[in-house]
């Protein structure tokens, strides 16, 4: 039995925050590995300027090529009509019944997982690994976590995390700037984005 942790996101783009997390989750919780999921169409982001899922996808590609523990799966991008992070875990279950899946969450989708599509679906499926993220205080993630686990019967394991406060919209910002974000995101990313000429223009 593998014990692999699930990145889910839209990566518009992948930023170090994601794969510090992941790498962080994967040392933390002994995990053999980490497998990236874009969001094909989210009908959350739906208003907000994203770039094409294929687009994401291959930024995230580039983002962990070297690294052989991690990966990035298109099962989302290439489902049609809008995505369901619980269509993609009960799919991952049953395709790799083997193995124990690992959500791995930024402690905002903690407290959004309720406005979600099936949250029970999702805690039946996997355990989750929640990571505090500028905004939310340990005390009031603790609070959230046990009230999850009594309502769901959900599995949540909480895990410290040096606070980041980078997110995919700080480097969309920076891009229309017109500033440089080496560093925030590996530079085959910043070089992808600069190509493609993306986030410069945005309203
Ligand atoms: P956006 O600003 O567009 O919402 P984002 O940086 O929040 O982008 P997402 O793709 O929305 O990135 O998030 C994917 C996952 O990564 C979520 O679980 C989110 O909580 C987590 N995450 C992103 N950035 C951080 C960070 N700096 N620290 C901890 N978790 C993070
Ligand atoms: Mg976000």
């Amino acid at each position: 039995m593998r014990k692999i942790g699930i990145m889910g996101g839209t990566f518009n783009p992948i930023h170090v925050g994601h794969l510090m997390l992941a790498q962080w989750a994967m040392e933390e919780q002994d995990l053999d590995e980490i497998w990236f999921i874009p969001t094909g169409y989210s009908y959350m982001k739906e208003e907000q300027n994203v770039v094409s899922p294929e687009d994401r996808f291959q930024m995230v590609l580039l983002a962990v090529a070297d690294n052989d523990r991690m990966c990035c799966l298109d099962v989302e991008i290439k489902r049609e009509g809008y995505t369901y992070s619980y269509e993609t875990i009960e799919q991952l279950k049953k395709e790799y019944p083997e193995d124990e899946f690992y959500f791995i969450f930024g402690a905002d989708c903690l407290f959004a997982i309720e406005t979600w599509r099936c949250p029970e679906k999702i805690f039946a499926n996997c355990r989750v690994i929640a990571a505090g993220r500028g905004g939310a205080s340990e005390k009031q993630m603790r609070e959230k976590i046990e009230e999850l686990e009594v309502k769901y019967g959900a599995d949540i394991i909480m895990m410290p995390f040096p606070s980041l406060a980078i997110s995919s919209t700080l480097i969309r910002e920076r891009v229309r700037e017109g500033k440089n974000v080496r560093y925030l995101v590996p530079d085959l990313v910043a070089d992808y984005i600069e190509g493609k000429r993306f986030y410069e223009n945005e309203g």
